[in-house]
This record gives C-alpha cells, sequence and structure tokens, in this order.
C-alpha cells in the first residue's frame, strides 16, 4: 500500500499573513518529484494562480538541503533522492474571500488548493494533515472547524486530521479561530454552525431554520444523506457576499445584517431571506455539483480551465431551487417567493447581454466573461445562474405541463441521482437533455434548442399563466428597480441609462440617452441641469425632468470637464411582478416536492 503524505500546516505568523507548511513524502519519485499548487478552486471558474503566493520554498533528505527549481508558474521539481523528502514552504494568506486564504490576529482560513502542494503522479495516495495552533496567548483560544475526518484531533481541535487522497484533502476549507459554533441534526446528520467576525446572530433560531432546508433537500433527493457530517462556515462582515460549495461543507461570507437578531422575533427580514438563499444554494450542491457533475470535471485538471456548457445546469438548476427551497421548508410565504423569481426575471431581462449570449455559451466562456465582468458585462453577457435558473422553471414548467403534473425537475433531479450512485460516473454535455425528453416522453429538442444554444427569451409568461400565475411587466422606477412589487412612483420616470457608485457612472446601458449623449462608465457627474449633483441623489435630480426633456450634465473625464447635452427617454418597460391568479394551480407546481 502507498504511504500517505504528511502536511503540517501552522498560522506561523498571523500579523505578516503566513501560513507555514511542512510536506514530508516518505516515497519521493526517483527522477525528482514533482510538486504543484492548482491554478483554479473548483465552483468558482477563474484561474486565480494559487501558487504566487508561496514565498519561500526549501526541501531536506537525510537531514541535508535538497534543491527545488520552478519548472512553471505553479510547478517546483525537487533534486532525485532516495530517501523520504520534507518541503517547507511559506503561503501569503490575505484574501478576504472563501476561495483562497486569509489570516490575521482574529481569524485563519483557507482552502487546500492555495496551501497544500500537489505530490504529482500520487495524487491517490491518502494525506494526512496536522493543524497546529499559533503560538501566543492572542490565539489560545481559537478552535478548528472543518469537515475533514478526524484522525487524532477533537472535534474542533487542533490535530490530526485525514483525507483519502489530494482531491479529498482541497474539499474541506478550514476556520480557525475563536468562533460561534451551534449544531443541530438533520435527518440523524450532525450539522455545525460556525460563525467568524462580529456579529448578533440568534443562534437558535439559525440552527432552526437552516434545519428545515436541509431536511427538505436531504428528502429531496432522498435518504441517508451522501455526507456523515456537514459544516456551514460563515465569515461575517460589514459588507459582504458569496458562497462556495464543498462535499461536506461550504464556505459563507455575508453581512452582519443579514443575520437573524432575537428581536426580529420570527420576521424574516429580506437580509435574512437573502441568506438563507445562499445556504439553501450551497447546501444543494451538495448534490447537484459536488456529487453529480460534469464529466468534464472528472476528474479535474487544475492545470488549466476546462471548459463545459452545462453550468447553467449546475449553477442554473442548484439557483432554481434555492429561494424554492425557502419557500417549501415554510420560512417564506409565496408571495415572498414569487417576489424572489420576478427579482431574477427582471434582472435577466434588465440586460441585453441576454440577446448576445446563450447560456450555454456563457458557460462556456465563464473563465474570461462571467468571471472577469467589466462595465460593459450587462450589455455582452448573460448571467448563467439568473438566465440558468429561468431555463430550470421552463424546464420545470414544460414538464409539468406536458404531463399533466405527473412529471417534473424533481423527477429529474433524482434520475440523475440515482444515476451518479449506480455508477458514480459525470454526465455528458447532452446528457439531461437527453433523460427530460426521456422523462417527456417526447422530444425537447426544440425546447433546449431555445432555451440553452439560442438567445431568445423563454416563454414564462405563457407557462406561468398555465400554473395560476400571472407575469406583469411594467417600466422600472430606477436603474436598480428589480420589480417584485408594484412600482413605488406613479408619475411618468425620466430615464437615463446609467448605474451609479455615488456620483461616478459604474455601467452605461446600451443604446440609452446617456450612451446617445456620450457619458461613459468612469465619469464622475457634477452637475445636472446646472445644479450641484449631491452625491448618490441623481435620480432625485432627474425627477425634476419630464421623460423626453433635454438637460445638461457636466461631468469630469478623468480630470477633464466635460458637458453633454442629454435628451432624456422613458423608463424600460423591463421590470415584472408576479401575481397569483389561481392558487390551486399554483399550488401544483409551487408546493410539489
Ligand atoms: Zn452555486
Amino acid at each position: 500500500m502507498s504511504q500517505a503524505h504528511n502536511y503540517r500546516i501552522q498560522p506561523s505568523n498571523p500579523k505578516a499573513h503566513l501560513f507555514k507548511v511542512e510536506l514530508t513524502i516518505e516515497q519521493p519519485d526517483a527522477n525528482g518529484q514533482l510538486l504543484r499548487l492548482p491554478t483554479w478552486i473548483p465552483g468558482s471558474y477563474m484561474i486565480r494562480d494559487f501558487a504566487k503566493n508561496i514565498v519561500t520554498l526549501s526541501a531536506e533528505a537525510n537531514g541535508k538541503t535538497i534543491a527545488s527549481k520552478k519548472i512553471d508558474k505553479s510547478t517546483w521539481q525537487l533534486e532525485p533522492v532516495d530517501a523520504k523528502v520534507t518541503v517547507t514552504y511559506e503561503v501569503y494568506a490575505w484574501d478576504l474571500s472563501v476561495r483562497s486564504a486569509h489570516l490575521d490576529q482574529t481569524h485563519g482560513y483557507f482552502n487546500g488548493t492555495s496551501v497544500f502542494l500537489e505530490v504529482c503522479n500520487q495524487a491517490d495516495n491518502a494525506c494526512s494533515v496536522e493543524i497546529i495552533a499559533p503560538e501566543g496567548d492572542l490565539y489560545k483560544n481559537w478552535r478548528v472547524a472543518t469537515s475533514l475526518a478526524l484522525d487524532g484531533a477533537e472535534l474542533y481541535g487542533f490535530g490530526r486530521y485525514r483525507a483519502d487522497n489530494y482531491d479529498d484533502l482541497i474539499d474541506h476549507p478550514v476556520e480557525l479561530a475563536d468562533f460561534t459554533l451551534a449544531t443541530f441534526e438533520a435527518c440523524g446528520v450532525p450539522h455545525d454552525v460556525v460563525l467568524s467576525g462580529k456579529h448578533f446572530a440568534d443562534m437558535d433560531r439559525l440552527c432552526r431554520d437552516l434545519k428545515k432546508i436541509c431536511e427538505l433537500h436531504i428528502n429531496f433527493f432522498g435518504q441517508p444523506a451522501p455526507m456523515e457530517r456537514y459544516v456551514f462556515m460563515t465569515l461575517v462582515v460589514g459588507d459582504g457576499y458569496g458562497g462556495l460549495e464543498h462535499r461536506a461543507s461550504t464556505s459563507l461570507i455575508c453581512n452582519r445584517g443579514d443575520l437573524p437578531h432575537a428581536k426580529d422575533g420570527e420576521k424574516v427580514t429580506d437580509g435574512y431571506r437573502t441568506y438563507l438563499g445562499l445556504c439553501s444554494h450551497e447546501y444543494f450542491h451538495t448534490w447537484n455539483v459536488k456529487r453529480i457533475k460534469p464529466a468534464k470535471f472528472t476528474p479535474f485538471d487544475l492545470s488549466q480551465e476546462v471548459h463545459t456548457e452545462l453550468l447553467w445546469a449546475f449553477e442554473g438548476i442548484t439557483s432554481y431551487y434555492d429561494d424554492l427551497g425557502v419557500y417549501r421548508s415554510g420560512l417564506i410565504p409565496k408571495t415572498s417567493y414569487l417576489e424572489l423569481l420576478s427579482q431574477v426575471i427582471s434582472r435577466v431581462h434588465k440586460g441585453s447581454g441576454r440577446t448576445k449570449q446563450s447560456v450555454t455559451a456563457s458557460s462556456f466562456d465563464t473563465w474570461t466573461k462571467f468571471y472577469k465582468q467589466d462595465e460593459n458585462a450587462v450589455n455582452a453577457i448573460v448571467s448563467y445562474y439568473t438566465k440558468g435558473s429561468l431555463v430550470a422553471l421552463a424546464l420545470d414548467l414544460t414538464l409539468r405541463k406536458l404531463s399533466a403534473n405527473k412529471v417534473s425537475l424533481n423527477q429529474l433531479m433524482k434520475k440523475l441521482w440515482q444515476n451518479y450512485q449506480a455508477t458514480g460516473k459525470g454526465i455528458g454535455e447532452t446528457e439531461i437533455q437527453e433523460l427530460a425528453s426521456e422523462l417527456a416522453a417526447q422530444d425537447l429538442g426544440d425546447f433546449f434548442q431555445q432555451a440553452l444554444y439560442s438567445c431568445e427569451d423563454l416563454p414564462l409568461a405563457e407557462l406561468l399563466a398555465h400554473f395560476g400565475v400571472d407575469l406583469k411587466w411594467r417600466a422600472e422606477d430606477t436603474a436598480t428597480d428589480f420589480g417584485g412589487k408594484p412600482a413605488s412612483q406613479d408619475c411618468p420616470t425620466p430615464y437615463l441609462g446609467t448605474r451609479m457608485k455615488g456620483n461616478e457612472i459604474a455601467l452605461v446601458i446600451e443604446d440609452s440617452p446617456a450612451q446617445t449623449a456620450g457619458l461613459s462608465a468612469g465619469d464622475t457627474l457634477i452637475a445636472v441641469g446646472g445644479l450641484k449633483l449631491k452625491s448618490g441623489e441623481l435620480n432625485k435630480a432627474l425627477m425634476n425632468y419630464m421623460p423626453n426633456e433635454s438637460v445638461t450634465i457636466h461631468a469630469f473625464r478623468r480630470d477633464e470637464l466635460m458637458t453633454f447635452e442629454v435628451k432624456l427617454g422613458s423608463a424600460p418597460t423591463n421590470t415584472c411582478e408576479l401575481l397569483i391568479t389561481d392558487e390551486e394551480k399554483a399550488s401544483q407546481w409551487l408546493d410539489d416536492h
């Protein structure tokens, strides 16, 4: 049997944001062992070149230093030796996100993809990981949160953990801090809720509500759950949002104000609804993408981009079931769910990028487009999350309509899960389409051609009407009005066609009055109609004018003052509201899980 690789990791200098890692390889390649770090982390499709954060690296065998040489941006080659080798390196960790590593005197966090070098050609060997506490009184209350298997360490303690192989090793992020911890069981599986950062959260409520969501998703795919325990890790910050899924845990970042507070009672604030939706999303991924996954990801090639057209299914279907799961768990009412759904529809329709890029193209090009969005993204690309979730909705309603509600996306997902359990195989690029046609007992080729490969809008109004829901379009109030409720203004709103960050233009909508007048992203507006513009008050300033009236706008482009004559327009009709017209029909869809 091959011998386990031994990793020891310690926050060696938190104030300098440095982890020290020691890797011992019992039987290195006699021709010179190769070691490398991934260029990307599964679930986040961008080349991040984590090896750039390795600051120093040295190796020794038989008590003597041996040579190591960099052979490409992410790979080192050791001098050939016929003995056990220990490699010691330091990793700089100062990325406050769920994708890399972060360390200071308040907490430490790392993904294996940032800190654990792969022993090339021995990636199937088991791995032992010793997590060592930082030295000093400042850290005496730190504990360890991770879904890595215990191998001597006590639960939440420093010490030894293990992983089956390199793929397993890099799929269990680790949080080190004096964090808040609460636990609950869902369908018999222990779940930890770990919060790092200053917060005022009502932990009892959080556990109670998450338990409902977890049980819903476990029962959706069928018991037993595919993991022995699960960890929700959240870093609480003043302003932030994000999540990354793993096989038995998730890393989240959220706004302090989004967590439930004891004084909220049973009220679900908009912020808490967002947080629950995020938890529901990452938890659904435990099945959809962590296990059911594209054949192109089995195994992952972490040395370069891997292209798949399927992210609409893994992110889109997951996005469809995330908010729906919050509703079906009984945590929010139907009206609240329909408000969220109408906001997704509005978001997609506010960007003309949807007329230029299909969801499959968005998926394929995610590395350079979705993950590298600039100010023109709204005019150039479509999100495989939002549009993908609308494809999932349209597919669900189409299957239900064709089968008098006997077949739905639920069955399709369950079938994908059963197939995975039977074979462990990844799914081919068109396999979901074939399976859907099989379940519907008819060829859905035309549906998928339109939904996945064309840039046409989906027939949502017609499908929703069939299930007792009326989709109503109206003009937007402001650039950031995503609908879900009636317009807040009853007078016609003048339209400029920008989204702002303070007084700076963040983006310009194509063919809008702003673009026609020559205003551009990055311009700083200083006066509208000869009056000084206060920060964040563009809408208020524009309300002095009628749609189609002209106004002079002064702005700086870089340090040059420019004058723009703008003929304002009428707000576009791109914002929607969903209203139930037939409770019974709506319930056939909304309450069927
Ligand atoms: Zn996701």
